[in-house]
């Protein structure tokens, strides 16, 4: 067997009690305390492997930046694992959702997305050094607390330790039960669309009212069509309010609509098209804020090498990796952006990220850990 693997094995129990102990730890993106505890955490475990750093991380919890030690004396170039640090999942979930072990599997809030990925890469570090098995590149995890938010104050810090290089690793969880490698993520981002009417008595001055409510209505059924399902384009008006009460005609609505889009070109055209939205009734104002938050990691040349590399390596494994794409974002859509290549869904092989049955299979740990640890000593 290969002896990686085996190394790993041996661990698992070690690695059951360190996903256990960082799912009980919980750590909802808008709680910057109970993140950066857990980023803590998450050092202390590392400290026998790494040099680690927080980063000052605005209104959210901080972010954590670990140089790795790994065996190997002339290290060339860097490689950067990416994660994060924040979950969906507020203060209390424990409560309802507890970590637990059964049907082999482990169940809990943020097990899947993304704490398990975390495990993996440190125990993968471990091995290594264990083995003394000589890692090729400097090696940088970053996880950054805003993830689940839209990272927009990890973001600066992600681009500058992706610029530095030459790979990209991301924890993120794989896709579905066969635990698929992701080469290649949807654009994601928001528009509010804000109407200004005309207030009036709905009974006594209807005719001098503009609705408001009426005008968002119709832009909605407009802007729902730009969805272009054959390019992979979905436009979804995901929150609608607006109106007082029902005997007023309508002064104001809004509604906030998700855009996906699987390549850039497609952004620009459509961010026109939001942008240039035009009242029906005359007598009402249009506001559009918002656009692009997480441009699309597009399956470019070095991602496609990244991934066959990943897939000569798992084979040693004796697993065959497969590659997935995915409607949803992560923190390496801003690094594929830049040209550096990406790989993501290292992490958990399991389902129900952010909802209730939230699980990763405890048969996939020790392959997921030693892949990633030997795309760590290869690359
Ligand atoms: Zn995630």
């Amino acid at each position: 067997m290969d002896p990686i693997l085996s190394y790993v094995r041996g661990r698992q129990t070690a690695m059951i009690e360190t996903i256990r102990s960082f799912a009980e730890c919980e750590s909802p993106s808008d709680s910057p305390a109970a993140v950066s505890r857990f980023v803590e955490l998450v050092a202390d475990r590392a400290a026998r492997l790494a040099r680690a750093r927080t980063h000052p991380g605005g209104r959210f919890g901080k972010h954590l930046v670990c140089e790795m030690t790994l065996p190997g004396r002339r290290k060339i170039g860097q490689i950067l694992a990416l994660g994060h640090s924040d979950t969906v999942w507020p203060m209390g979930t424990l409560r309802h959702m507890p970590f637990r072990q059964e049907r082999g599997r482990l169940w809990g809030p943020g097990v899947l997305d993304m704490k398990a990925g975390i495990v993996f890469f440190l125990f993968a570090a471990e091995a290594l050094r264990e083995l003394d098995i000589p890692a090729r590149s400097k090696v940088l995890l970053q996880l950054n607390s805003d993830e689940e938010v839209g990272s927009q104050s990890s973001r600066p810090l992600t681009e500058k330790n992706a610029a530095r290089s030459k790979a990209v690793l991301v924890l993120e969880p794989g896709t579905g039960l066969e635990g698929k490698l992701k080469t290649a993520r949807k654009g994601v981002g928001d528009f509010t669309i804000r109407v200004i009417g005309k207030a009036s008595h709905a009974g006594v001055d209807f005719q001098s009212g503009a609705s408001a409510v009426l005008e968002l209505a119709r832009q909605i059924d407009h802007l729902a069509a730009f969805t272009n399902l054959a390019r992979g384009v979905t436009v979804n008006p995901g929150v609608i309010a607006g109106g007082t009460r029902s005997n007023v005609v309508a002064a104001e609505a809004h509604a906030v609509v998700d855009i996906r889009v699987p390549r850039m070109k497609d952004a620009a055209g459509l961010e026109k098209k939001f942008r240039r939205l035009k009242p029906f009734d005359q007598r009402c104002r249009i506001e559009v804020t918002g656009g692009l938050n997480r441009p699309p990691m597009e399956r470019s040349a070095g991602i496609v090498r990244l991934f066959q590399t990943a897939r000569r390596l798992a084979a040693e494994l004796g697993i065959q990796a497969e590659e997935s794409h995915t409607g949803g974002g992560s923190d390496g859509n801003f690094t594929a952006a830049m040209g550096v290549p990406t790989l993501d869904g290292l992490g958990g092989v399991g389902e129900g990220a952010h909802a209730p049955n939230e699980s990763i299979l405890i048969g996939r740990m020790a392959d997921r850990t030693a892949l990633i640890a030997k795309l760590l000593a290869e690359l």
